[in-house]
């Protein structure tokens, strides 16, 4: 493990989501969790009330080659990307990324080498070994904001790449936010979700929140709601606590925070590095936070 200064941990901390609040009980500490726990099946009643929806055809970027080798179990080098709004942000919002910048970075992982995979198999390769690309990323969206839709998506549809949208359960219906039946069309291309809580509350937060219900019922509801598997939570703000772990790890098969490391393993399995795009990061800033930035 390496050592960070705790004041570079204050700044992923407090790059964690809008809004900002103080970060003063968000130290990550890192779960101290046995490899081999494993956690009850969990069979959801998944009832899908959508129409169906045109399928498209995977693309070849983000589809097993004979290239892919086995890593895992274990450690796996696997940089996983956190955006929130893809747009313009006239006070340089850090949540934002335009779509310029966007697709230059998404260009950059192109030519590096990258291929993003689905989260459920970075899981898979962690836990009992699986086949993957040689330059694995996860690319995940949070907070369900309408512009991962339309502007993310078709944008990353055109390099074949797949992501992981953690979305909050009572925001499904709200303006500004993707819908349903958009998350489906996403999830038809291969995208995952996961459960951002039910309402984006600060968990650490000591006013009394069900915790069972912002974590537990979240999953059950997005289940529910989409009919599309729930495997993954994110902590809101990246802040977690002993008894937000422990919910986590009762209810999901791995969460993710914040931070700058690429090296997943068990170790972190219930608090997976992330790294936030900031706005102003140019493809040359992007790609001196990532693990490979030459082409292979
Ligand atoms: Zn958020």
């Amino acid at each position: 493990m390496k050592y960070f200064h705790p004041l570079i941990l204050i700044c992923y901390l407090l790059a964690a989501c809008v809004p900002q609040q103080a970060a003063s009980t968000s130290i990550p500490d890192i779960p101290n969790t046995p490899a081999t726990q494993t956690l009850p099946a969990r069979t959801p009643t998944i009832v899908n009330t959508l129409p169906p929806t045109e399928p498209v055809q995977p693309t070849p970027a983000s589809s097993p080659t004979p290239a892919w080798k086995i890593q895992g179990p274990g450690a796996v080098i696997c940089p996983i990307l956190l955006y929130h709004r893809i747009g313009e942000s006239p006070t340089r919002n850090e949540y934002y990324v335009t779509v310029e910048n966007f697709r230059a970075q998404m260009q950059a992982l192109k030519d590096w080498g990258y291929t993003p995979i689905p989260m459920s198999l970075l899981l898979q390769a962690m836990r009992e070994g699986a086949p993957l690309p040689e330059r694995p990323v996860v690319i995940s969206f949070d907070d369900g904001d309408i512009t991962v839709y339309t502007e993310a998506f078709p944008i990353m549809q055109e390099f074949g790449f797949v992501g992981i949208n953690y979305l909050v359960a009572n925001r499904l219906t709200a303006d500004g936010f993707m819908n349903r039946q958009q998350i489906h069309e996403l999830a038809d291309a291969g995208w995952e979700v996961g459960s951002h809580s039910y309402d984006h509350s600060d968990l650490t937060a000591p006013e009394g929140l069900d915790l069972q219900f912002q974590i537990s019922e979240s999953r059950r509801l997005l289940e529910e709601q989409l009919g599309l598997p729930v495997q993954t939570f994110a902590y809101p703000f990246g802040r977690q606590n002993e008894g937000v772990l422990s919910l986590a790890r009762r209810n999901y098969e791995a969460a993710v925070g914040l931070g700058p490391l690429f090296k997943q393993d068990a170790n972190n399995l219930y608090y997976l590095w992330r790294r936030p795009v900031k706005y102003e990061w140019d493809v040359q800033t992007f790609g001196s936070f990532l693990p490979w930035n030459t082409a292979p």
